[in-house]
């Protein structure tokens, strides 16, 4: 039995590739230096995976920026705004990326969007009718020679035709990207005799596409494609490999192919006994992904080792692999570098592995099952089972009152008391807020000095009171700021906030942070999701002191502002011991009990952001239905235990809200704020099958954008709006919230929101 990595991640240890491009994107190093950083890490990666005797080493599992856009460059998929910047490729490559401007050049960067399910984003190709195909760049040839030299014999890691079609766009009207398959097929060709002739033995191909829905036409791409090549290459062992999900109805179309090795992901799928059972070729060997790639948590060997055992009965043990479920790309680094810092809790420790423990786990696991340093393998194994009986019964993780509160919901506890017509009523009578009532999204500008009051108070640099006054002054001046220009119900601001859910998951039982647990989610941009271990609860009010302090302010309504369940899980590792809609459960009752806690202060406008509402949504659509439902209960379930005269709200943004909009009014808000200023309300099509029942306020200013939006814009928008919506259920507000901005451009703009509202107000009345 081998072992096998599908990648590993590439940011560097300590974040080395992010510091080093940033600096050299400001001008203050040199792309020398930016390389031999990536050099440094390639080695790295290459040691640590010969150290664990991994047996197929993946190279041009690297990147700069994004595997995908270092496929567009590779196969000469460059748009023609590009074309000045062809003669230096790190300059195109970076315009590509993040767009370009200086002297004689003003490029936009190309889309990017969400890698299937995860928080990876990546550079979407881009497609012309004319589209032709050459091989630009030698990425990666010379990777392969790069950890030729230092020994390392690695399997090249390609992202396949169909999955780099089907990831693209097309950019202009009358053809279907799928039909470019027969011009791209020579250059892969190319790139496979290069490789080849280099001297490597095994290709592997990243196939993603066959955990989605695909066409019958989009199926059959695959099947030209791999026997094209096989039948081109027959000295080539083709590693063909798809991930995030199981293969499903695609399963016949894959074990039809003339391959050497199908891997399967069974992390995100228990699809192990549907293969063994299928046609598969008998010369083909299953890599079976036991390791996850995209979480944090220690392999469970028994299980693993029974799986593993499991497909050698059938096909034997030259026939199998073993490997991570995906690439590591997804998971932090290094566990040891949390060791010698205080975030991670000790007893928290022996339950996980970042990406180079898990390649330990590989490494044990091959042990395990091949016999060999026995001793060892054994204390290993021993460790293990001791690790996962002690978390099965740890005080860390469970908690009886939470998993018995839980139990004990009712279908009741995730409904409002009355329907929506009826609290509209009562909240008007409640609120007394005009016609096209005002508001923003919760967060102010977070200025250079409020990021350095809360770094100083969180290192210990600042007392805990010189803070909160600071806080409250910001608070104070936000609050008198949005009543002299008119806005009708003020947020205090989220100064207090680094991250909406770190801030709420500091709080939280059951959540652990780490000191280096980063992970890439697009270019430079890292993130460091919380870990969510036990069993949630919320221990004491989170936001009730601020709020209440922006409340005693003014006589206006101050909305409370709170992070959802859904977005909280969304944004986190998540553990999995039990299954993700429970801990989904055990989050909606904390933030309940934070809603509560705010109804009982006076706090009548209350409202929960789900911007990652979409984000969970599954990769097959007929899981679709069953995600939406939970997701919504969930929301419900934090919201529903307010009297009617409270108003809940709830915010989303970016996202494609179309498909999903139905889903939408399940959660039965009173109010949404909803980003839709860039599209120019291209939501509002979805309204023309489906009026959306309750309040709703798109947004009428982009506040991506430093430009302030004219009145007559943000008017138009909602004069669109008032074609779909009836104006008594229409609000006015900016589409996200504004703490990227600076205040000089945010009180300019929002005092033409508050006339946007004033002029309809007139208007309506007359
Ligand atoms: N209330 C948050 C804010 O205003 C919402 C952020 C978001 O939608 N991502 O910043
Ligand atoms: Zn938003």
């Amino acid at each position: 039995m081998k072992t096998k990595v599908l990648g590993l991640p590439r940011i560097g240890r300590k974040r080395e590739l992010k510091k080093a491009l940033e600096s050299y994107w400001k001008g203050n190093t040199t792309i020398d230096e930016v390389v031999a950083v990536g050099a440094t890490i390639r080695k790295e990666n290459w040691q640590l995976l010969r150290k664990q005797e991994i047996d197929f080493i993946p190279s041009n599992d690297f990147s700069f920026y994004d595997q995908v856009l270092d496929m567009s460059l590779t196969l000469g998929c460059i748009p023609k705004r590009y074309e000045a910047l062809k003669e230096n490729h790190f300059d195109l490559y970076f315009a590509m990326a993040r767009g370009a401007q200086r002297e004689g050049i003003d490029v936009t960067a190309m889309e990017m969007t969400k890698w299937f399910n995860t928080n990876y984003h990546y550079i979407v190709p881009e497609f012309y009718k004319e589209q032709t195909f050459s091989w630009f760049s030698e990425k990666i040839i010379d990777e392969y020679n790069e950890a030729k030299s230092l020994g390392v014999d690695t399997t090249p890691v390609l992202l396949g035709p169909v999955s780099f079609l089907l990831l693209g766009k097309e950019k202009e009207e009358g053809f279907h990207r799928i039909s470019l398959l027969d011009r791209l097929l020579p250059v892969y060709q190319q790139i496979i005799t290069g490789l080849l002739y280099s001297g490597a033995t095994h290709i592997q191909f990243d196939e993603p596409c066959l955990a989605l829905d695909l066409q019958p036409e989009e199926k059959k791409a695959i099947t030209q494609t791999y026997f094209l090549l096989a039948e081109k290459f027959p000295q080539l062992k083709i590693v063909l490999a798809s991930y995030f999900g199981a293969y499903l109805d695609n399963l016949p179309t894959v074990t039809s192919l003339p391959i050497h090795v199908l891997h399967l992901d069974l992390c995100a799928s228990d699809e192990l006994d549907r293969v063994l059972d299928s046609n598969l070729k008998s010369d083909v060997i299953l890599s079976l992904g036991v390791v996850e790639g995209r979480n944090i948590w220690k392999n469970n060997y028994e299980k693993s080792i029974a799986t593993i055992y499991k497909a050698i009965e059938k096909i034997g043990e030259e026939r199998i692999w073993i490997s991570t479920s995906c690439s590591l790309l997804h998971a932090p680094y290094d566990l040891d570098l949390e060791k010698d810092h205080k975030k991670l809790p000790e007893a928290v420790l022996p339950w996980l592995a970042f990406a180079k423990q898990k390649v330990g786990e590989l490494h044990d696991l091959k042990s395990i099952i091949n016999k060999t340093e026995n001793t060892l393998a054994k204390t290993r194994l021993v460790e293990n089972k001791k690790a996962f009986n002690e978390k099965s019964i740890s005080e860390w993780i469970h908690n009886k009152a939470v998993k018995e509160r839980v139990a004990r919901l009712t279908v009741g506890d995730s409904e409002r008391k009355s329907i929506f017509k009826k609290r509209q009523e009562l909240q008007r009578t409640e609120l007394q807020l005009p016609l096209f009532p005002t508001t923003t999204i919760g967060s102010f500008p977070q200025t250079k000095e409020v990021r350095s009051w809360r770094s100083k108070y969180k290192k210990g640099l600042a007392s805990e009171a010189l803070y909160k006054d600071f806080i409250k002054e910001e608070i104070e001046e936000s609050i008198r700021f949005q009543e002299e220009i008119g806005l009708d119900v003020l947020v205090h601001g989220e100064f207090e906030r680094n991250d909406m859910v770190e801030y709420f998951g500091e709080q939280l039982e059951g959540f652990a942070f780490t000191d280096f647990g980063w992970v890439q989610s697009y270019g430079t941009r890292c993130v460091k999701p919380p870990i969510i271990y036990g069993d949630v609860f919320r221990p004491t009010a989170m936001t009730v002191d601020w709020t209440n302090f922006a409340q005693s302010l003014t006589t206006k309504l101050v909305k409370g502002m709170l992070t959802g369940p859904v977005t909280i899980l969304q944004w986190s590792f998540v553990r999995n011991d039990q299954p993700r809609e429970l801990t989904t459960k055990q989050i909606a009752l904390a933030i309940r009990d934070e809603v509560s806690d705010l109804e009982d202060n006076g706090i009548k406008v209350i409202q929960i952001d789900e911007p990652a509402f979409r984000e969970g949504l599954p990769l097959r659509e007929k899981d679709w239905k069953k995600y939406l439902e939970k997701a919504a209960e969930a929301f419900r379930i934090s919201a529903s235990i307010v009297a009617d005269e409270t108003q809940i709200h709830t915010h989303m943004c970016y996202s494609e809200f179309n498909n999903i909009i139905e889903s939408i009014a399940e959660m039965d808000a009173d109010v949404i704020t909803i980003e839709t200023s860039r599209s120019e309300m291209e939501l509002l099509e979805a309204f023309s099958d489906f009026k959306y029942p309750n309040e709703i306020g798109p947004g009428v200013y982009d506040i991506h954008s430093p430009r302030i939006p004219s009145v007559l814009e943000m008017k138009s928008l909602i004069e669109k709006a008032g074609t779909l919506i009836p104006n008594e259920n229409l609000w006015i507000n900016p589409d996200c919230g504004l703490k990227t901005r600076d205040w000089p451009e945010t009180k300019a703009a929002l005092k033409k929101l508050v006339s946007v509202a004033k002029e309809l107000r007139q208007e309506v009345l007359v």
